[in-house]
Order: C-alpha cells, then structure tokens, then sequence
C-alpha cells in the first residue's frame, strides 16, 4: 500500500498563481489565489497534505493506518488523495445526498465512503465520524479544530502570496468561512511578515434579508461555506475581523461571470470575489485586497451554478 517516496508530489508543486482579476474595466482589481489549480481541485490540499504529513512524521500515525474525516466537501475528496500518496486508509463519512461523483472520486483514490442521514446534515456527518473512528481505532484530522488547519495557511499558502505580491504586503484579506482555516491562517501570516492586515469574513446571505430587512439568514447555498462549526475561527473572531453580508444569488451571478472569463470556480469563489470587490469601494484603488478561489466548478454541474436560467 505505501508508494515509494519518489512517487510523492505533494510537497512539490509549484504554487499555485496569485492574479490581479478585473470583472471589467471600470472595476476594481482584486489579487485572486487560484486554489482551484491544487492537484485535487481545490484549497484543501494544502490541509490535507499539511495535517496528514505532520501526524506521520510525529508518529501520531504509521503508514496503512485509517484516518477518518466528516466532510460532504473538499476536503473528502483531498484527503482521499493525500491518503493515497502517502500510503494511509481513508474513510470520509458525509451526509447521503453527497452528488454520485463525489462518492467516486474518493473511492477512485482507494478511499472508502459512509453515509449519515440527510436530514442529519454536517453535524451527523461530524457525530459519525467520531463513532467511527473509535470503533476502527483510526486518527481524526478534525479540521473544524485542528490548529494545523490554519497553520498551513499561515505557514504555506500566506508565504506563496506574500512572495508573488507586488511590494511583499497585503492589505485586506476577505474569505467565506468553513472551517475558518483559510482567513485566520492567512491574517496571521500576513500579520507575521509585519503586514497590516483587515481580515473579512464573508457571510453569504438570502438577497430578501438584506438591507435592514429583519429575518437576515446565514445561507446555506454555498458549499463550504457554513457557520457556527468552527472553533479555529470562533477563536480569532475576538480580535479584528470585519463580518460582511453579501448576496448568495448576486455571489452565483459573479461565479458564472468568472466562468466566462475562463476561471473554472465553484460558488464560493463568486461569493469572495464579490465581498473583496465591496472592501475594494472602501479602501480605494490603491489597496492591495486578497481573496481565494477555492475550488472547481466540475464539482457543480448538478447544481444551480449551471442550472439553465
Ligand atoms: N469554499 C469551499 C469550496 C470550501 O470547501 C471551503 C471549506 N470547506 C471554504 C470555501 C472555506 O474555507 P475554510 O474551511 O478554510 O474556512
């Protein structure tokens, strides 16, 4: 099962680019991450390779161990990739409405997929993976808590942006937050080369709720973008970080728009660019404004992304 060492890649892809993207001319420019471009097709590489890298060289685990993770998104479908490079078990447990191809995706990796109720939704997901791992004495990366989760970011991915940006500083910094392991590692990577940074934290929300309206509900209609999970960003939340609203269907719209310009995003890049354009109209031209586009729109054919409108 383990591969030989020359076979392994992960530690050494080049990084992935970092481009000053403009919707049109008269917009802002906006310095984009192209996460999408990492081997598995999104950001979560950089967690997977990270996390499961490190518990093997602190002997946490051995080679042919079992590692378990609960996620219905990106971060199943690289850790099933990490584990198959580097000669660990994998099994995702996810909610049983996952799409048929993210099923096969893991399982082409040699990974194993256990279904939760639907109605249970992530957090069933989350509970079953605990049980699981108990019974099959297997390690849980557990990136909703896992500090190696921001630390790759911050080690990593804030390091790759710092040395591609113009003037070696970043302003602001906006993302969507799943596990929050993206805008806290980045902000404090930033923060370590002495960069002020403003960190914002996107949240997605129903286009009727906004503008005062009083119902203003956190949306569910962006993968990977979910609240009240993460203690990694609960924790980082004390400090500076600026919460912004935006539209979920204006977010759609500006994916599709990246679509046509030959960015192959999935909804959470619309959703990032679209926050980052907004603190573009407050800090003004000169700012230099960083935010990801975390994965690839192959994983969103059956949804309303492509939906015929
Ligand atoms: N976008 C997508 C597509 C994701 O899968 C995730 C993470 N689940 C995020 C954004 C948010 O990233 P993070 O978990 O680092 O907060």
């Amino acid at each position: 099962m383990e591969l030989p060492e020359t076979n392994r890649y992960l530690d050494r892809t080049t990084p992935t680019p970092l481009i000053p993207v403009r919707l049109d001319s008269s917009g802002p420019s906006i310095w984009c991450k192209l996460e999408f471009l990492n081997p598995s097709g999104s950001t979560k590489d950089r967690i997977a390779n990270f996390i499961l890298s490190k518990a093997l060289r602190r002997g946490r685990i051995a080679p042919g161990d079992t590692v378990v993770e609960a996620s219905s998104g990106s971060t199943s479908i690289a850790m099933a990739l990490a584990s198959a490079q580097l000669g660990l078990r994998f099994v995702a447990v996810m909610p049983e409405n996952v799409s048929r191809e993210r099923r096969l995706i893991i399982e082409s990796y040699g990974g194993e997929v256990v279904f939760t109720a639907k109605s249970e939704g992530i957090r069933g997901a989350l509970q079953g993976a605990e049980q699981l791992a108990e019974e099959r004495l297997a390690y849980l990366p557990r990136q909703f808590s896992n500090a190696d989760n921001p630390a790759s970011h911050r080690y990593q991915t804030a390091q790759e942006i710092i040395a591609q940006i113009p003037g070696g500083c970043v302003d602001a910094v906006v993302s969507g937050v799943g596990t929050g392991g993206t805008l806290v590692g980045l902000s404090l990577g930033f923060a370590d080369f002495g960069c002020h940074v403003a960190s914002y934290a996107v949240r997605p929300i129903s286009g009727m709720c906004l503008d005062g309206a009083e119902c203003c509900s956190f949306s569910g209609r962006i993968p990977g973008v979910v609240e009240g999970l993460s203690t990694i960003y609960e924790e980082f939340r004390r400090g500076e970080v600026v919460e912004m609203d935006v539209d979920d269907e204006e977010a759609i719209e500006i994916a599709r728009r990246l679509i046509r310009q030959g960015f192959p995003v999935g909804p959470s890049s619309g959703l990032n660019y679209l926050a980052a354009s907004k603190v573009a109209a407050r800090l003004g031209p000169n700012a230099r404004i960083v935010t990801v586009f975390p994965d690839r729109m192959e994983r969103y054919f059956s949804t309303e992304l492509f939906a015929r409108r």
